[in-house]
């Protein structure tokens, strides 16, 4: 398991899916923060829920001090010749939550076109605030949205991700929200009680997918001590069939299964 940031910037970070990719977690310092609680997360069960959460607004940070944190930062790699890909939003909890959301990504790309213009700003979303349109609006300023669907199906979602939002409600939300890529994470347990990996499975999630129609899907397994401890990678065979069954449907499908991938440490988990 990965101890919580303990900042608002974190990496570089090399991962093959995002390349040299700068993390910036705005959920508060101490806490994470989820609607889901998904068995694999790198951050341990979620004891935060929005409604529940014990944090006072002030614990979120503030959308002008995320904006200098990130700048400070860029400036400081700019200064050591440090390439980075793009700025990734994850952090250990879910971003889009953040009481000013809206506000800290327009502070996010004052601070990127003052100090890196052409950098491009990324999210790793799990897809469950889509029903609120100041989300979606920020999402869509976003350069690029890596949104979560692990399930095709309500049933799966709730044994992979105990989501608190509805199955439809997400898909719907990802049927709106244009230029996206899926990221799915496929698990099993031990117990039999999760699969996502199984024909069955795979197939109402590329039915689901196909409905959604993102601009690409990336495929991958855990790599990283999950919270629930029966759970199992999928061999990547099986992660490069799955892909080919969903490049067979016209989706544009890459699986990630190299082993020793270092991942972004961010929700979303490719390790979030
Ligand atoms: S993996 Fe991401 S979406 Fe899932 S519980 Fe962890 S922080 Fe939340």
């Amino acid at each position: 398991m990965l101890p919580l940031h303990q900042g608002i910037v974190y990496g570089p970070v090399r991962s093959r899916r995002l390349g040299q990719s700068l993390g910036i977690n705005i959920l508060p310092r101490h806490q994470k923060i989820c609607t889901f609680n998904c068995s694999y997360c790198q951050y341990g069960w979620t004891r935060n829920y929005p409604s529940g959460a014990t944090s006072s607004a002030d614990a979120w940070p503030d959308p002008d001090v995320v904006a200098l944190s990130v700048g400070a930062a860029l400036e400081r790699l700019k200064y050591h010749g440090e390439h980075v890909d793009r700025l990734t939003l994850a952090g250990h909890g879910e971003p889009t939550l953040h009481p000013q959301f809206p506000d800290v990504v327009d502070a996010l790309l004052r601070v990127r076109d003052e100090v890196a213009p052409g950098l491009p700003l990324a999210i790793l979303s799990n897809s469950s605030t889509l029903a609120s349109p100041a989300v979606t609006a920020a999402l869509e300023r976003i350069d690029q949205r890596y949104m979560k669907l692990d399930a095709g199906d309500a049933t799966l979602l709730r044994r992979v991700n105990a989501a608190t939002v509805p199955f439809d409600q997400i898909v719907e939300g990802l049927r709106q929200l244009p230029h996206i890529v899926i990221q799915t994470m496929f698990v099993r347990d031990r117990l039999g009680r999760i699969d996502n990996a199984g024909d069955l499975a795979v197939s109402a999630w590329i039915t689901t997918v196909s409905a959604i129609r993102p601009d690409a899907v990336h495929i991958y397994t855990i790599d990283r001590a999950p919270a629930w401890p029966y759970l199992q990678p999928i061999a990547a065979t099986r992660l490069h069939d799955i892909a080919r069954r969903a490049q067979a449907v016209g989706l544009t499908a890459d699986a990630f299964a190299a082993p020793g991938e270092a991942a972004m440490p961010g929700c979303a988990t490719e390790r979030k």
